[in-house]
This record gives C-alpha cells, structure tokens and sequence, in this order.
C-alpha cells in the first residue's frame, strides 16, 4: 500500500452501496446543495448473468460475491455455511432472488417495543409506499410512483397452480396481497424485474440519475477502511482503491451502509464496538459500544425437496411463484413461519439434485436464536468472524419442524401427484425425531438475511439512536439491515429500502 493520500470532500459520505445506500445517496442528492459521496468496495458492474432472475443463485461465488463462511454452528454439528452478500454496485440486491414482500406488521411494531420509537409498521408505511411502483390502485397500502418496480408476473405455469391449489387445499387462506393489509396465508410473490430483468437498488435509484447529479459520485472498488474521528466527531472515511489509500471528508455526516456484516466490521475496525474486544486486537478505543456486532439475526431455511416427472417451468424467468406465510402454532397471534417454493431442486453442494424437481423452502420467520460479528484481525481485508448461531435456541428447531412437517403435507398432496416423483429430501424414511435432528444439522442454511447487529434502541445493548444515530459520537449514522431491532417475519430487502427510505429523510431534513 503506497503511503500517498488523496483527499476529497463532500457533506455526506455514503460507505456501501447496497439496497440501503443507493437509496440514501440518491434521496440526498436530490437536494443538489448536498455533496454526496458513495463508496462502494465491489466493481460497478458485474456478470451478465446478474440481470438474469433465473440465474441468481449461481451469482454466488462469483466476484460479486463478498463470498463469507459462517463460524462452525453448534447447533448443526459444526457445519460451515456459505454466507454470499453482493460485493457490486446495488450489494445484495444485484445478487438477490429478487423477492419483494413485507412482513407482517406485529414485526415492526414489536420494534417499538423493543425502544425503537418511530419505527412501527404505521410509521414505515408512507416509506414501504415511496419505495414501489406497482401496477394496482395507488391506495392506503401500496406506492404507485417509487423507483422499485414491484409486480407478481403475468404468467403463470400449471405446476405452480397445482401448488397453489394444493396450499389451499391444506386449509391455508389464500390472500390476494401479501404486501397490503392481508400479510398472512398463500399469495403470489412480488419480485422487482423489468421486463424480464433484475432492477436493483442501483439499478432503480442510481443508474437512472447519475449522469444529471453532478453533486453525486460514485466511487467503486473502494474499500472503507476505518472512519475517521476526531474528539467525538466523525469527519470522513479512509479507504483504499488498488493500491492507493484515500481519505475523503464528510462535513456534514458518514452513513454506514455496508449491510449487516459490513457495518459492524467496519465500526469495530474504527475503534467502536465492545472495549475488551477492540482492545484484544490493538484497536484504540473510540467509543466504547459493547452491542456492536451483538444481536446477529438470520433466517434459518430448510427444505423438503421433491423429484418431478416432467419439467414444471417453460420459462422460469417469468413464471410466477408463490410464497406462503403461516403460524406454526394457531395461538400465536401472526406468521412465523415463510414458506418459499422454488420450481428446482435447492440441495446442498454436497448433495446432486435430481434433474428436475421442488423445493418447498422452510424459513423460521421470527428467530430467537442469537449470534455475533467479531473482528478475525485488525485489517480491513480479513472478513469478520460470522456466527449467526443458527437453532442454538430450541425454539427454534421446533418451529422449524412444524414447518417441515407441513411442507411435507403440502408436497405430497394429491394436487401434486401429476408432477412428484418421489421426495427426494430428506426423504420418506425420515418420521422419528433422531431422524430430523440429523436431517437440520445437514440442510439447514441461511436464507441470506443477516440483520441486527447495530440495532436501534435505547438501551445499553443499542447502537444507534431512534434516528439512526450512533451513540457517542457525532457525524456518524449506520442505516441498513443492521439497525433492525429484531428479524421480522419476511424476506428483507423491501424493509431495507423502507428503512434507507425513512434514513434519507431523516438524514436530509436534520440540521446542517
Ligand atoms: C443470494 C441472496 C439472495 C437474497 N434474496 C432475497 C430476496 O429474494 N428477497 C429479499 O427481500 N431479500 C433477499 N436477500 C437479502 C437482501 O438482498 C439483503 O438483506 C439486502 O440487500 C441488504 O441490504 P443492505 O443495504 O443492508 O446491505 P447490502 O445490500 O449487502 O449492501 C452492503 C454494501 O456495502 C458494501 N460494503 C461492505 N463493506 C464495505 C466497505 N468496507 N467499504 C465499501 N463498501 C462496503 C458491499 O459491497 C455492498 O455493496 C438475499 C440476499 C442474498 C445474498
């Protein structure tokens, strides 16, 4: 690394631009008084794959992907899982599967609970609704003119109404909007595709205003290293590019927006996290932050996997599919368990897939289980320790397994017999619990949506303030999937944009 500094200047400096710093450094930069600078450790573009929706999941692994492993989890016989998260301009969100569901509203009002006033489903309302466009009425729920593109597609595949049919026939209600009042049973999933194309959050909200803003820069392959501070004040961000370390300043705020694992990292590398820990790593105590990195939330999946008789898709890019969001106990009051149905086999690395076939995904919608970001070393290219310490809380485990178990009443119902072949996983033969106990430690993986570890609230444990604010110190906010209190009970990225929206207005109107 040349010792040469460069040095820019800006009033906000966006660190991330993933589904939340997109957002926010467009939202900003609508002012054109404000100078923004987004920084983006991954490349501007990346495979041409990446615009395919069928082809996300082989986007993993590839230079789009930050690529992680998690920490050996206990609770699944010390496996190590794959933990991919977009290292590109749009960050996940140009890796993702594209779905675009909100969770029930008891998600975000046991927010408020939690000491993050301001942050209830009422509150988020007008923010989910400024994010989409959909194509329906423009009404109390849903948003007609925002960046997003939000749509069920036109098409759909008599698989997946055999499914669809096989789901009600359960007993499961089917309800025409998942994302409007009616957030609980079967729907058809909305995903964010433009003629047949993935639109990330780059795609919606930066590519399109770029070349207009010339207060907006955008600058990939840099790599934040440590924010910059100085008494109690943030005042920039250093950052590498190649070879060459560059320091750019921020008068009036830093956003943190690296995502889950990304922003705890980088505030633990820039001397605020837990005293002992930082210490541990010849780290100088900025502040000291013990529930940075803490309170590390996932949704455990696993999946009951069936071979197909005949191919289930003509064209998978624009069929559509279906999700189903259910209790696994009736008395619970709202869903806390996702069913994700995909039209082919999800089997792990180590297991081959038959060649055709479904996947009834089994997502434990509201964990309790808890893990941790921790510093592997004190250098910015050394990945955290990821440990989402998955089913540590038997909690857990059950609801996971009254999940399984209904998937298996759905996949082998006789709506379904034309296209099953035989479940293929975990297989007829798995009935006792022994039986199931083995079959969690082999497929249970990450849905992709790590949250949690800056959390909003008022508590010692918090890391930010109700508006996003990092405690004890000025000029800093984190904003994205990290201040999430707790993990609400659907997939994430359209709460991310709901969160960043409510971010940039936050940010935008506070005093100069
Ligand atoms: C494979 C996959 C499938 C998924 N499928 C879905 C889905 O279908 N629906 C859904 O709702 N959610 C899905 N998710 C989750 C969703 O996409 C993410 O939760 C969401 O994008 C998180 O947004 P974020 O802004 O918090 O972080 P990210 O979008 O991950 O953005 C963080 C950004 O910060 C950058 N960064 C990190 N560290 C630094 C640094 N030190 N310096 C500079 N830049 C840095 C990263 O490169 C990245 O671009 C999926 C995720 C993955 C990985």
């Amino acid at each position: 690394m040349s010792d040469q500094e460069h040095r820019l200047e800006a009033d906000f400096v966006v660190v991330g631009a993933g589904t939340a710093g997109c957002v926010i450094a467009a939202r900003l930069s609508e002012n054109p008084d404000n100078r923004v600078v987004l920084l983006e450790a991954g490349p501007v573009d990346g495979p041409e794959m990446m615009a395919i929706p069928s082809a996300f999941a082989a986007l993993s692994g590839t230079t789009v992907d930050w690529a992680f492993r998690s920490e050996p989890q206990s609770a699944l016989d010390g496996a190590v899982l794959a933990y991919p998260r977009g290292r590109v301009l749009g960050g996940s969100s140009s890796i993702n599967a594209m779905a675009h569901i909100r969770a029930h509203r008891s998600s975000y009002d046991d927010w408020v609970r939690a000491g993050a006033s301001g942050w209830g489903y009422d509150d988020l309302l007008p923010y989910f609704r400024r994010s989409e466009r959909t194509d329906g009425p423009n009404s109390r729920w849903r948003g007609v003119d925002g960046p997003m593109q939000v749509a069920v597609s036109a098409q759909t595949g008599p698989f997946t109404l055999a499914l669809r049919d096989a789901v009600v026939g359960a007993g499961i209600p089917f309800s025409n909007d998942l994302n409007g009042p009616d957030a609980e049973g079967a729907g058809w999933l909305e995903r964010n595709i433009v003629d047949g194309v993935r639109q990330s959050a780059a795609d919606a909200y930066i590519r399109p205003v770029l070349a207009d803003r010339p207060n907006l820069t955008v600058i990939a392959g840099a790599l934040a290293r440590r924010l910059l501070v100085s008494g109690e004040r943030c005042r920039g961000v250093e950052y590498s590019a190649g070879r060459q370390m560059y320091r750019v300043e921020a008068g009036r705020e830093v956003i943190v927006s690296a995502g889950a694992i990304g922003s705890p990292h980088l505030l633990l590398l820039s001397g605020i996290g837990p005293e002992a820990d930082l210490r541990g790593h010849r780290i100088p105590v900025v502040v000291d932050l013990p529930g940075v990195g803490d309170n590390l939330q996932d949704h455990a999946i696993a999946d009951v996997v069936y071979s197909a008789t005949k191919p289930l898709v003509h064209d998978g890019d624009v069929e559509r599919s279906l999700t189903v969001m259910m209790r696994s106990d009736a008395d619970i009051g709202y869903p806390d368990v996702q069913l994700l149905c995909w039209t082919f086999p999800s089997c792990p690395p180590t297991v081959r897939p038959p060649e055709l076939g479904y996947t009834l995904g089994v997502v434990v919608g509201r964990p309790r289980s808890r893990g941790r970001i921790r510093l592997a070393s004190d250098q910015a290219d050394t990945p955290p320790l990821i440990d989402p310490r998955f089913l540590s809380d038997p909690h857990d485990v059950q609801v996971l397994l009254t999940g399984l178990r209904r998937a298996r009443e759905i996949g082998s119902a006789a709506e379904l017999d034309e296209w099953r072949d035989t479940e293929f996983r975990p297989g007829p033969d798995v009935r006792e619990p022994e039986q199931w106990q083995e079959y969690l430690c082999d497929d249970t993986h990450s849905a992709r949506h790590p949250a949690g570890t800056c959390r909003i609230g008022d508590d010692d444990g918090a890391v930010v303030d109700t508006v996003l604010r990092v405690r004890g110190i000025s000029g800093l906010r984190v904003a994205d999937a990290s201040v999430m209190p707790s993990m609400v009970g659907a997939n994430i990225n359209a709460t991310v944009l709901a969160i960043a929206e409510r971010a940039a207005e936050l940010i935008g109107s506070a005093a100069g």
